[in-house]
């Protein structure tokens, strides 16, 4: 009897040692293209697939599942899920993976970068001497920033990378204050911490750093009202995702001075629209969604979603998976 091994397409190249992973349990195809699939040609690709392994820039709707009948396994590169239509995955049966745990450093590595070059004016003051702007000798009032240290860090959303946050703050003697879904007194007294609500929170930060998951709940969670809030002197951080924060608000707010600056490492749409007005600011820095982009870090992502396709399309757990109700109904 012919045992037919199962099919996993990969939306981008990754890391061979993940692929070799992938090809020793599966028929494995790759696009091969630096641009991702389109949502047709995903379509037909998925259509005799057992396991796809995605990142966020593939949406996987309910069209879409609809038509990939063979599916079991949808393995995101990445901890976000917000591409993904999870409802409707679950009421199919289909698991959905995904990373955490392998990139919350590497992430919050490039948050508290990003953190310290607002404050501290690195890439603004960078993109003006490359510039060739660099004339006057120095000049003790040029190029006055704010301190890191000692300053207020307010981490809304503590999860894995907003935990990360707070530790590399406590090495800058900062004041943490949070806000998240829960409450978390075992982690306020173990890293000092101080819990709260939202409004408070933005009055309070000099520092306000995003790390919530985008949902509908969390579309826009920083609008007009929110930047208002905050103080003229703060700066925001927003590693989430782009939707998060209300880019239009947030281009009136560093435009008019509502807050001091901010630094993204996501916007809204990606990629930014090389017009887009927030392009025109001095008080920004923005990096292209680099936050996990370290070798190591994205090695064991790949490795981890390797891991995790694999052992969805073998009818298995997976290691990390994003809707673990479908276990129940898969009866494993
Ligand atoms: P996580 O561990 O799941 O943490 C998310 C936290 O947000 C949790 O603590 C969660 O709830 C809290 N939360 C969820 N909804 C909330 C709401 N409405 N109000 C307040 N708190 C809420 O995820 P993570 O690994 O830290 O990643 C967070 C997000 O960062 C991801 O979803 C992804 O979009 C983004 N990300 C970006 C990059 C990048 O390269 N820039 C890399 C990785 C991830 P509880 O308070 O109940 O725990």
């Amino acid at each position: 009897m012919v045992v037919l091994r199962p099919r996993v397409f990969v939306t981008r190249q990754i890391f061979p040692e993940a692929l070799e992973l992938i090809s020793a349990a599966a028929d494995t195809e790759v696009w091969p293209d630096e641009q991702p699939p389109t949502p047709d040609q995903l379509l037909h690709k998925l259509e005799s697939a057992d396991g796809v392994v995605t990142n966020i820039m593939d949406r996987v709707d309910a069209p879409l599942l609809e038509s990939s009948r063979q599916l079991k396994v949808v393995s995101q590169l990445g901890v976000g899920t917000d591409n993904i239509d999870l409802e409707e995955a679950t009421r199919r049966g289909v698991m959905v993976g995904n990373t955490p745990g392998v990139l919350a450093g590497a992430t919050a590595d490039v948050g508290f970068a990003l953190l310290m070059s607002a404050a501290r004016r690195i890439s603004e003051s960078s993109r003006w001497l490359q510039g060739g702007n660099w004339e006057i000798q120095y000049h003790p009032m040029h190029w006055l920033g704010v301190d890191v240290h000692g300053a207020t860090l307010g981490i809304v959303g503590l999860g894995q990378i907003g935990l990360e946050m707070a530790k590399r703050a406590r090495g800058f003697s900062m004041r943490i204050i949070y806000y998240s879904r829960t409450r978390k007194l075992d982690l306020e007294s173990e890293y000092g911490l101080e819990y709260m609500d939202p409004a408070a929170l933005l009055r309070t930060a000099d520092f306000v750093s995003l790390h919530l998951p985008l949902t509908p709940e969390t579309r826009h969670y920083i609008s007009e009202r929110e930047l208002r809030m905050m103080k003229p002197t703060a700066i925001l951080i927003n590693l989430a995702r782009g939707a998060v924060v209300d880019s239009q608000a947030l281009y009136t707010a560093l435009k008019e001075g509502w807050i001091r600056g901010a630094a993204l490492d996501v916007t809204d749409p990606e990629p930014i629209a090389h017009d887009d007005p927030l392009l025109s600011l001095d008080n920004i820095v923005i990096t292209p969604h680099i936050g996990s982009a370290s070798t190591a870090s994205r090695l064991e992502t790949c490795l981890l979603a390797a891991r995790n396709v694999v052992a969805g399309v073998q009818g298995q757990r997976l290691e990390q998976c994003a809707n673990p109700q479908v276990y129940q109904a898969k009866g494993i």
